[in-house]
Formats: structure tokens, sequence, C-alpha cells
């Protein structure tokens, strides 16, 4: 295992989302992808998403790497069905405050399964691990929008 330590609760839904990762599939009808790697850790993953009036429709990824990146893209595409572009972009910014160590934001419940990775902001060479789907979504948003535009 190539984890660091983490509060054990915490781990167990790591690991979770790792074994069982949600909504890793190939989206057929995406609008947007979004490739991103980590190679410092040898993460990587393809974001896709289905943006419809301003809405992500739907949020798959394919990806390998560690247990933090996967379980965190995982996470993150559980909480992504239904929101405004705006929206994702406050939560992808709500957790980048986590990983830097923000104690309010590690409190605040709308980030979900997610708080699980607040202890990684402890680990600095892992950080880039757990924002490795956010700083997907992040690209996949701008793209999002420049597209809806035109
Ligand atoms: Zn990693």
């Amino acid at each position: 295992m190539d984890s660091p330590q983490l509060n054990s609760l915490y781990q167990q839904l790591i690991l979770e989302h790792y074994r069982h990762p949600r909504n890793k599939a190939e989206l057929d009808e995406k609008t947007v992808e979004v490739h991103m790697a980590n190679p410092v850790c040898g993460d990587e993953i393809r974001l896709q998403l289905r943006i419809e009036n301003n809405e992500i429709a739907e949020a798959k990824f394919v990806g390998q790497g560690c247990s933090i990146s996967q379980a965190a893209v995982s996470m993150m595409t559980t909480l992504l069905e239904g929101r405004s572009l705006d929206d994702a972009d406050a939560l992808a910014q709500r957790f980048t405050e986590m990983m830097h160590g923000s104690q309010d934001a590690a409190k605040d419940r709308s980030l979900g399964d997610l708080r699980a990775l607040q202890g990684v902001s402890k680990f600095p060479v892992r950080i880039k691990c757990a924002l490795l789907g956010f700083d997907a979504l992040q690209e996949a948003l701008k793209k999002g929008t420049h597209e809806a535009t035109h």
C-alpha cells in the first residue's frame, strides 16, 4: 500500500472508492474530455463530462494510478451530476483549499466523502494525487464554458 498514514475510517473510505470506483466508464455522449496526468506518481485520468444548459448532466472517468488519485476522482464524480458549472468550480476551489490545509474547508459538508482526503494535505508529494481529478475538472469547465459560447 502506498498511502500515507491517515485516520483509519477515512483510510477505509479511500480504499473503498479505490476498489469500487464510482462512475468509472467511458461516457458515450460526452461534450468535454480532459486528460490529466501526474508523472511524479504515475497517476492518469481522463475525465468526461456531458454538459447541457450550463449544467453537468453526467460525469465519468477512466484512469489508473495510486489509491488517493483514483479515490479522489471517484468521490468527485459522485458530487458533480446536476451541478451548474459555477457550482462545480466552487466545489473545486473548496477542495483545493482543503488540500492546502484550510480547517474551515475540511469541515465543509458539501465536500461529502472528499473530506476523507483532508489528511493528505500533510503529505506535500501526495497533494498532487488528490488534486488530479479537480485539476481535470477545472480544465473541463473552462473548455465547456468556452464551447457553450459558440
Ligand atoms: Zn498518486
